[in-house]
């Protein structure tokens, strides 16, 4: 694996091995270094209850690895987070577990007016947090 540039978007989706549900993607992040990417797999074997680390841990427990993705890289930190915006919206299904509220209460020039708000929730302790987009 190679090293990203400063800033980048990634994809966790599930493996073949698991037929009904392979490819989906179910969580997407930003990441700066490798380390991000990591933090995830560590709090999932550390017992995590949050939806990716269920997600993670329902993965393993049938024998298969995290397919991991690189799909966006860039120096720019707002080009990366408008790109994992973007895929996040792409990829919203039941399966996406860093969105948690889809209610159109809310929308935004970006989405052309026709996008509900989206809650990025990092909900993983210690570094607990929710990021609103506006
Ligand atoms: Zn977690």
């Amino acid at each position: 694996m190679h090293i990203p540039k400063s800033h980048y978007v990634y994809e966790f989706s599930y493996p073949e091995g698991m037929p009904e549900i392979a490819g989906i993607v179910f969580y997407v992040g930003k990441g700066t270094g490798l380390q991000r990417m990591d933090q995830h797999l560590r709090e999932a074997a550390n017992g995590c209850d949050c939806g990716k680390c269920k997600a993670i841990r329902l993965v393993w427990d049938t024998g298969h690895v995290v397919v991991r993705r690189i799909v966006f890289e860039s120096r720019s930190n707002s080009k990366t987070l408008n790109e994992e915006k973007r895929r996040i919206l792409l990829h919203r299904s039941p399966h996406l577990t860093n969105v948690i509220q889809a209610t159109p209460i809310y929308t935004n020039e970006d989405d052309n007016g026709k996008l509900p708000i989206i809650i990025r929730d990092e909900d993983c302790p210690p570094d607990s947090k929710s990021i609103f987009w506006t």
